[in-house]
């Protein structure tokens, strides 16, 4: 059966807004593609380095204003953003379809969780308040306040663009700054509608800026003197850039970056709720989610079990048309994204891994997209390419352990340290094992869940620092002035 084309008449159009005006950029055009069936959706006019001074300057300009707004009335606005997202989330659901492909079925949760964003940090702004230090040496009054760095820029990947904006936005202006925030090109459609609907609720016009482009557009903004902070969300390779670039400025940089997220089963665990959220590390955002849990390590005395759950509950998952309703899995973003994850594949395979299911490109009606199926590699060395690199696409290696030091000492052996998963039924070990993990956020018998507003969110090592969400990801947008006042005559 065809696949379900994008309706191309309810695409917004503007790929800038800057000082509140919405406008085509004043870059090159661009192509979008769908990666479901390969079809082209607009042809988007980008951004380029002057639309990025442009917007710069609108930022500072609308900053006093701004950040002179008392908490109670910036609360206020990000209350008035949430519930404006959630009334149009009718609008916003298929567009995060057409941009890059995540299911249909998604695409509710994802409005609701922007929308939440915008309340927890809108109920922050209402907070904000320093303290008084009782120093030595007085008498004197010490006193601490939390300021806004003034323009911050943000840069985020196409794997879900509006989840990863909304998660440095709301804190940001919460905290009292002004943004400019770039759309990736190759999925701008969610950050269109979202600063659509900032102006809409009333934020003052400045206070968020939109550019759409790639990378000459964030390189433009990270070396703008006028941005105050750069948070980029991305691959670590570009993070290096960034961050050689951003020495220039002396400018701070927030980084969320990838992973290679370790999930322990241990033999105790219940088995079928672990093959079924181990799957997740598969299905999640197509398999091309940041934290997906895709380094499978499981005990050996339920190893052989555990592969044959994994397949037999990969068979029911149903990949195809993201925008039909019972679609579980839908494609990778590009045709090039298919052919390195293939050849990643192929890479582990040739490296002795053995193939439990999935492994080639779908063809039939899926051809004309970019559809790999569940791809779950067993025996898989954990010194081999495809154990120690992120694939980015939905493929699970699995590797067996012996001992709970084994399992620990596997799943800290990698350069990344985003995320880590514990099943286990052993209260006492779910606590011992995740207290040694080396990673930004650990979950015990979970997959997912989290990922909400109020929990501090980021990478170890590799996987970058700084945390977004809770009052971790406020002080990531507060920069600490400190003031001793003399109380001597
Ligand atoms: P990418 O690094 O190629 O691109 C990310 C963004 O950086 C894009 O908007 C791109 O246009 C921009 N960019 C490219 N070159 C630039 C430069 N020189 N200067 C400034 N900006 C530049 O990453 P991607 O392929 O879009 O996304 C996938 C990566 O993102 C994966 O590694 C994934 O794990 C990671 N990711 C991390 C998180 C997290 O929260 N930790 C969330 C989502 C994705």
């Amino acid at each position: 059966m065809a696949f379900i084309s994008p309706d191309r008449s309810n695409l917004p159009k503007a790929t800038t807004v800057i000082g509140g005006a919405p406008a085509k950029g004043s870059g090159d055009t661009h192509a979008h593609v769908y990666p479901a069936t390969g079809e082209v959706t607009s042809e988007i006019r980008m951004s380029d380095a002057s639309d990025v001074d442009k917007a710069v300057a609108a930022a500072q300009a609308a900053f006093p204003e701004w950040r002179a707004m008392t908490g109670d009335k910036r609360r206020d606005l990000m209350f008035k953003l949430a519930a404006l997202i959630e009334a149009r989330a009718d609008e916003m659901t298929p567009l995060l379809t057409y941009e890059n492909g995540s299911i249909l079925l998604a695409g509710p949760h994802m409005s609701a969780d922007a929308a939440q964003k915008f309340r927890y940090f809108g109920g922050w702004a209402d907070k904000i308040e320093g303290r008084a230090i009782e120093t030595w040496g007085g008498p004197a009054h010490d006193y601490v306040r939390y300021e806004p760095y003034g323009v911050v820029g943000v840069i985020v990947p196409w794997n879900g663009p509006l989840f990863a904006a909304t998660m440095v936005l709301a804190p940001a202006l919460a905290a009292g700054n002004c943004v400019v925030l770039k759309a990736p090109e190759n999925a701008p459609y969610s950050l269109m509608k979202l600063v659509e609907l900032i102006g809409e609720a009333g934020f003052p016009p400045g206070v968020v800026n939109l550019v759409t482009g790639g990378g000459d557009v964030g390189a433009a903004m990270v070396s703008h003197p006028g941005i105050g902070k750069i948070e980029f969300i991305g691959s670590g390779g570009t993070a290096k850039k960034i961050l050689a670039s951003a020495a220039d400025t002396l400018k701070p940089v927030g980084l969320e970056l990838g992973g290679k997220s370790a999930v322990i089963v241990f033999g105790d665990a219940d088995l079928q709720a672990a093959a079924k959220r181990g799957l997740t590390g598969a299905v999640s955002a197509n398999g091309q989610g940041c934290v997906n849990g895709t380094r499978l390590l499981v005990e050996r005395s339920i190893y052989e079990p555990y592969l044959q759950m994994l397949q037999a509950m990969a068979g029911y998952i149903k990949v195809g048309d993201p925008l039909a309703q019972d679609t579980v899995m839908g494609p990778v973003i590009s045709e090039s994204a298919l052919n390195r994850i293939q050849s990643m594949v192929e890479g582990g395979v040739s490296d002795g891994a053995r193939v439990v299911v999935g492994g080639e490109r779908m063809g039939g009606d899926h051809e004309a997209g970019y559809f790999l199926p569940i791809t779950v590699l067993a025996d898989v060395s954990p010194d081999s390419h495809i154990a120690r690199n992120e694939v980015f696409g939905p493929v699970l290696v699995v590797t067996p352990f012996d001992s709970e030091e084994e399992a620990i000492a596997l799943a800290n052996d990698s350069d990344y340290g985003l995320g880590a998963y514990i099943h286990t039924t052993n209260l006492a070990r779910a606590h011992r094992v995740a207290n040694r993990m080396m990673a930004g956020q650990v979950q015990v018998n979970g997959s997912g869940e989290a990922m909400t507003p109020c929990v501090p969110f980021g990478g170890m090592k590799h996987s970058g620092h700084g945390r977004l969400g809770g009052i971790e990801g406020l002080r990531e947008f507060q920069q600490v002035r400190n003031v001793w006042i003399n109380l001597q005559d």
